[in-house]
């Protein structure tokens, strides 16, 4: 029997005072989700499942409702789920009507052999397998309407740098580790925002926003997508866990890395099936949560 992990993420970039109080709130309550299903004995396949979900409903959170609004101001999701026991995986893509797109990416993993469905044909798949399709408009809030339309007036005169950190970077993730040893991994993310209708980022990638395998790591990123793309990031990290560094140290060299070869930003969660964990940033703050049988923290500011 193992002792149950859970880390979990809501976006790494300069979180605004006022909202940092809502940062923490999401993280707790994916918390309280994710870990109920690990202290009774279930998957982290669940754990991270219900964590995620909390949080695609958190309008805090750039996932689900509530999410950056897309160049043609619709709501388009994407999210991945992988099991590092079995390495099966399930991602959707570019989805508009699903208010959970990690339940989809969920159903994929255990009703499907392929490993990633987009648009209508992801949508469909749900639909098929249960799970209720809503309509573009109830995944969008006035305050993203608002935030496309001062976004697109600024930059209309202006050239604006599109993924500068202080732009919300509002992905979510999980990572957990449960008593049997198994680890999991699930990221879900509205994007980035003004973005090009049919653009995809790294969050819903394997290998890229996600990635489990009980031989090497589970990790889960988030930030400006098309860096950690070029990078592999997630992968790039388990791998090195698998060389015996510890999550902790890779963590924080993936996002060295990833500065110093791509110029980018973001942060990352990571965790090993000995339970060890990491979790780093290079932007101004990340909300994370982390707790174990003996320990839980939350934080949002970077430590030096
Ligand atoms: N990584 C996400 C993307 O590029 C955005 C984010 O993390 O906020 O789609």
């Amino acid at each position: 029997m193992h002792d149950p992990v859970l880390v979990i993420h809501g976006g790494a970039w300069a979180i605004p005072d006022d909202m940092v109080e809502a940062h923490l709130n999401g993280v707790r309550n994916a918390m309280a989700a994710g870990w109920r299903v690990l202290e009774r004995g279930g998957l982290a396949l669940d754990a991270v499942e219900e964590a995620v979900v909390i949080m695609e409903d958190d309008e805090t959170f750039d996932a689900g409702r509530g999410s950056f609004l897309n160049r043609d101001g619709k709501v388009q999701l994407d999210a991945l789920i992988m099991d590092g026991a079995t390495l099966r995986a399930g991602g959707v893509g570019c989805v508009e009507r699903l208010r959970n797109p990690v339940r989809a990416a969920r159903k994929i993993l255990s009703d499907s052999p392929h490993v990633y469905f987009v648009a209508e044909g992801a949508e469909r798949f749900a639909a098929e397998h249960g799970i209720p399709l809503c309509r573009n408009e109830d995944l969008i809030i006035p305050r993203e309407v608002e935030r496309l339309r001062e976004f697109q007036a600024r930059t209309a005169d202006a050239k604006v740098d599109l993924f500068a950190p202080t732009i919300s970077h509002d992905t979510v993730g999980a990572v957990a580790l449960d008593g049997d040893g198994n680890i999991a991994a699930a990221t879900s993310t509205g994007g980035t925002l003004n973005k090009a209708p049919g653009r995809l980022g790294d969050s819903s990638l394997i290998g890229c926003g996600c990635y489990a395998d009980n031989q090497t790591a589970a990790a889960s990123t988030t930030g400006w997508g098309e860096p950690i793309m070029k990078l592999v990031l997630a992968k790039w990290a388990a791998d090195r866990v698998a060389t015996g560094s510890l999550p902790e140290w890779v963590a924080a060299e993936a996002i060295n890395y990833l500065k110093d070869r791509v110029d980018g930003h973001g942060g990352m969660i990571l965790l090993d099936a000995r339970g060890r964990f990491g979790i780093a940033h290079n932007t101004p703050r990340m909300a994370w949560a982390l707790k174990t049988s003996k320990h839980e923290s939350y934080g949002i500011v970077r430590e030096n």
